[in-house]
């Protein structure tokens, strides 16, 4: 079965070193954690050596616009370049960036890339603050889907979980009907809400990028039937390690087959949702205005009049 991994970093660390300035890390933070036996992942002979192993045929790479965790709209598209049918480029804008709408049209006209990355917490914003809303505008004129992070990060005081909450996104979903959203993690421990926006919203996907034991316990066919089994996405989050063991491909592609899910269901969370997410689907655009509901309403209970 064909799969792709729909959410994959590589960091850019020699241009994170510069961007990092004088910011100090706070010790004890949980990303550091495993550094060094992390760091050899950033190679992208290993990330493929990783995709190989898990049967994953294409990544989807994203840049982030932060300090910590960068990586550059044009470090992804170079190694996209290298590699054009293994992985694809999702942009990075800073939202509060008033240039961050022609920032990511030139991203997308120039380098190809096929979505937006957006981390709030990282990049210090709330998700539903309308001053950033002209991003989300441009997203959608450019018809791609924004991804959001939200729920719990291993970034300690660097960042704000208020900004974080799946809940925020609601506002943007409901703004933008359009716009094609996809949230991460299963929501990391903020799994109900995260689910709660994607049941509510036609146009919000999820990622399966959480830890593995938790896949398991989160991901029921009950959940998946009532979410929309259409709107789950698969995503590792590679190459962060999850409690302390290291990322592997494999693990997640594992954890997901052994789930016990009928074949559709499987074939739409390795690959076929992504296709939605990335070029939209044009049965869900379909809409029903208030009158044809009543005409059908009105219609029903004529047709149960005659009957009784
Ligand atoms: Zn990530």
């Amino acid at each position: 079965m064909e799969i792709v991994n729909a959410h994959v970093h590589m960091i850019e660390l020699e241009n994170m070193a510069r961007k990092l300035g004088d910011l100090s890390l706070p010790a004890g933070i949980s990303v550091l954690r495993n550094l060094e036996a992390t760091l050899p992942m950033l190679l992208p002979q290993t990330l493929l050596a990783q995709m190989d192993e898990a049967g994953i045929s294409k990544s989807i790479l994203y840049a982030v616009e932060a300090p910590i965790v960068y990586a550059s709209n044009e470090y992804v598209h170079a190694l996209c370049c290298k590699f054009p049918d293994r992985l694809i480029g999702f942009a990075s804008v800073n939202p509060k960036d008033r240039n961050a709408p022609a920032v990511l049209e030139s991203a997308v006209r120039d380098l190809d890339m096929k979505g937006l990355k957006l981390h709030p917490p990282l990049q210090d914003f709330f998700p539903d603050d309308h001053a950033v809303f002209g991003v989300y505008e441009k997203a959608a004129e450019l018809n791609i889907p924004v991804v959001f992070h939200v729920g719990t990060t291993p970034f300690g005081s660097l960042c704000r979980l208020s900004q974080a909450s799946p809940l925020l996104i609601d506002e943007v979903a409901v703004c933008f009907p359009q716009l094609r959203i996809m949230l991460t993690h299963l929501g990391t421990l903020w799994h109900n809400e995260a689910f709660m926006v994607v049941e509510k919203n036609p146009n919000v996907f999820i990622d399966t990028a959480a830890y593995v034991p938790e896949i398991k316990q989160i991901l029921t066919p009950d959940i998946i039937t009532r979410i929309g089994a259409d709107k789950i996405i698969f995503g590792t989050d590679y190459p962060m390690p999850y409690a302390d063991r290291l990322h592997r491909m494999k693990d997640f592609v594992d954890c997901i087959g052994d789930l016990g899910l009928p074949e559709d269901v499987l074939q739409g969370i390795f690959h076929k949702n992504i296709e939605r997410l990335l070029y939209g689907d044009a049965s869900s655009a379909r809409s029903i205005t208030a009158r044809e509901m009543l005409e059908k309403a009105c219609q029903f209970v004529g047709t149960a009049a005659l009957a009784s």
